[in-house]
């Protein structure tokens, strides 16, 4: 058993000596992962990990502690991930008791190298994906602002300009009145001019934040789809939910944005979570349909649908009905889309439950 197993085992008697190691193991010190006298059976394992110290190899001296209180009994188990000494792979040991009534402890070690690795990517585009979020949400947040305050100060110029317009028209023939009401006239163009600059600055912002659009990549939403789900799957697994993902493989590629793409996906996926908390049934289904000249990316859930009222305000600028939320999520899916020249569409499934469809044109 030991032989056939891909993780490397050592045995520890009671005083820390090598009792039995494995063919894994073996390899792995042949390889030089831990050090030279590494899988020599005989030899004390805790004398091994001091050499190792005395090399500047500080990981040592933990796993050696470790080792040392396991076999005391002092604690059932020790685990711990360190770089190896040959600096290029990163293992994982663990040291567990062995059950036997001399004492002693079973090491092993597992490469876990491709592992960290993808968590690195994996949070390297969560980061990404939330720095992404951040900034398109400031953009989409400057953008509502830009447009609620556009108006107001537009009626003020327009105010303005009437009401100098009524002072300076001839309507008196007292030059006295017409020079107090200089003060007041330009007082109007006073008015007049800071709201022109006010409306020129929101002019400018809204400009500004939908100047940038897809970079015309290729995109795969399947493969959107799928890193999506892995960025979820640990938060949806807390709250119960299971995701189901269905892509036809015959799906063209779309143009534009991958990280966008995977962005419009993880809102979707994070608000059919919030709809399904509220469930008995809570599953959530992400696919991608081919459909002609379009590729159809949806989004289902067993929630409790779009009533009336949502269904009214959904992409709408802060509309929310969650506590704390800010409700720019579905304004920023529908900006993202059409920026890629599709459409958006959320409502109720066929069963129960609300479905979100992002339909964007077969590149
Ligand atoms: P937020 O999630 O911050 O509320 P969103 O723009 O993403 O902002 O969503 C706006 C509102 O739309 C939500 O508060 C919710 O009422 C409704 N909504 C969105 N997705 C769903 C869904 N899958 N099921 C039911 N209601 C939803």
């Amino acid at each position: 058993m030991l032989a056939s197993l891909s993780i490397g085992i050592a045995i520890l008697d009671s005083s820390g000596c090598v009792v039995r190691v494995n063919e894994a193991w073996r390899l792995a010190a042949a390889e030089g992962v831990f050090g030279e006298h590494h899988a020599v059976v005989g030899q004390s394992y805790l004398d091994e990990c001091r050499r190792a110290e005395a090399r500047g190899f500080d990981a040592a001296r933990e796993l050696r502690q470790g080792i040392e209180r396991v076999l005391a009994r002092r604690t059932r188990t020790f685990r711990s991930q360190f770089v190896s000494q040959t600096r290029d792979r990163w293992l994982e040991i663990v040291v567990d008791i062995l059950k036997h009534e001399a004492g002693g402890a079973v090491i092993s070690v597992a490469d876990v190298t491709e592992r960290r690795l993808d968590e690195k990517t994996a949070e390297a585009t969560r980061g990404h994906t939330a720095h992404l979020g951040r900034a398109s949400m400031m953009s989409e947040i400057a953008s509502a602002i830009a447009g609620e305050i556009k108006q107001p100060v537009t009626a003020i110029q327009l105010n303005a300009l009437a009401g100098a317009t009524l002072l300076g028209a001839p309507q008196t023939d007292l030059e006295a009145v017409w020079s107090d009401s200089r003060e007041a006239w330009q007082m109007f163009k006073d008015i007049y001019d800071y709201a022109s600059r006010a409306s020129g600055v929101i002019e400018h912002v809204d400009q500004h934040v939908h100047r940038q659009g897809g970079n015309g990549a290729i995109v795969d939403l399947g493969e959107t789809c799928r890193s999506a789900v892995r960025l979820v799957e640990h938060e949806a697994a807390l709250r119960g939910a299971r995701i189901e993902v269905d892509i036809d493989a015959h799906a063209p590629a779309i143009a534009g944005d991958a990280i966008e793409m995977q962005q419009i996906a993880m809102s979707l996926l994070l608000n059919a979570l919030d709809a399904v908390s509220e469930s008995s049934e809570r599953v959530i289904a992400i696919g991608v349909i081919s459909r002609g000249a379009e590729v159809e990316m949806y989004v289902r859930d067993t929630g409790p649908g779009l009533s009336p009222k949502v269904r009214q305000h959904l992409f709408e600028s802060f509309f929310t009905t969650k506590e704390g939320g800010l409700g720019m999520g579905l304004i920023i899916v529908r900006s993202i889309v059409e920026r890629h020249r599709g459409r958006v569409i959320g409502e109720d499934a066929a069963n129960g439950g609300a479905i979100f469809r992002v339909h964007l044109p077969v590149s």
